[in-house]
């Protein structure tokens, strides 16, 4: 794979306004310094321990964002440096989050992950979970998290329609979030979904922020 032209056709097809999340899960610190040094900045894993070793390794400016499962046991290795955590998921790992980044007084964004897909995974907000979640207003008085938007992963299938149907469910959901819960707040602006196979799809149906591994860094190895 050659990292810095792939990551050049990515960006050629992103408009201005949507952020690029380089998906670095698997892949060894010298790809990502290979993406750093073609300009990004912005990188996403989903382990906890190979974020904290990457964090560690790598440069300092680099804004690192956890898009996978997160266990409330592990949040404290990453709420000091955290930029966004886009699958919060339950009211238990907010309020675990929240306790955290204030011990570094720090306030963490996050955005509450949908559950949308037909696939059987157990994470994300049903959306009427969701609604009843904001609608009980716990999270108004959380301190030190920032519900900055929402994220979501469509179906993994060939059929466009579906992952059509699938985005534009989240784009409407999203707009309706907005009106009746964060209709004064602009931080919560933010719209995660579109990976390598669907992004053009994603971005159609409104998208800020892609996260993107195979298309940057090539097949992952486990
Ligand atoms: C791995 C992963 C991605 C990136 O997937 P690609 O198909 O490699 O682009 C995006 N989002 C989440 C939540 C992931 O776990």
């Amino acid at each position: 794979m050659n990292i810095p032209a792939a990551l050049t056709k990515v960006r050629e097809a992103i408009p201005e306004g949507v952020t690029l999340v380089a998906v670095s899960k698997f892949h060894p610190e010298s790809d990502l310094l290979q993406a750093y040094e073609a300009g990004q900045r912005v990188f996403g894993e989903s382990h906890v321990q190979e974020l904290v070793r990457k964090h560690d390794s790598l440069p300092a400016d680099i804004q690192w964002h956890f898009i996978g499962h997160l266990q409330t046991n592990k949040v404290k290795y990453i709420a000091p440096f955290i930029s966004l955590i886009h699958a919060v998921d339950t009211l238990k790992l907010l309020r675990e989050i929240d306790r955290q980044a204030a011990r570094c007084d720090r306030v963490i964004p996050v955005l509450l992950e949908l559950h949308i897909a037909e696939e059987e995974t157990k994470y994300g907000w049903t959306l009427d979970a969701c609604r009843q979640f904001l609608a009980e207003g716990e999270w108004r008085n959380m301190q030190h998290v920032k519900i900055s938007g929402l994220m979501m992963m469509a179906s993994y299938v060939d059929d466009e329609a579906q992952i059509n149907a699938e985005f534009q469910l989240a784009s409407d959901f999203f707009d309706e979030m907005k009106s009746r819960f964060f209709a004064d707040d602009p931080a919560f602006c933010q719209r995660s979904w579109g990976m390598s196979h669907d992004y053009p799809l994603a971005i159609s149906h409104h998208s800020t922020m892609v996260r993107i591994g195979t298309a940057i860094f090539g097949e992952r190895v486990y």
